[in-house]
């Protein structure tokens, strides 16, 4: 069906599963939801390559733009084991975009 493949993927479970009670960028503590490196409104998925956890700090310099999309994904990265190049990739892929293997 074409429209669901454009829906955002949504899964609160996920979203619990990777809260944190520190911040993955610089360690503070950290209250709240993680943060969708791929914003809600552009279409990013609940999915644990999308989803950090930040302190208030970093996440308001997240949608300030002072912190950039890159840097965030480069600790997703880490975190998960993978490339960051795989991580923009899974990413895309869940948002509806065809990607190149
Ligand atoms: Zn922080
Ligand atoms: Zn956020």
């Amino acid at each position: 069906m074409e429209l669901s493949k454009h829906k955002r993927i949504r899964n609160r479970k996920v979203i619990q599963e990777m809260r944190k009670q520190i911040c993955e960028r610089c360690g503070k503590p950290s209250y709240g939801e993680p943060h969708h490196v791929y914003t809600v409104g552009s279409g990013g998925g609940d999915i644990r390559e999308n989803l950090i956890q930040l302190c208030a700090d970093c996440h308001i310099a997240a949608h300030a733009g002072h912190v950039g999309k890159e840097e965030l994904i480069d600790i997703v990265a880490e975190r998960e084991g993978v490339t960051s190049d795989n991580v923009v990739k899974t990413n895309r892929k869940a948002m509806g975009y065809e990607v190149e293997e």
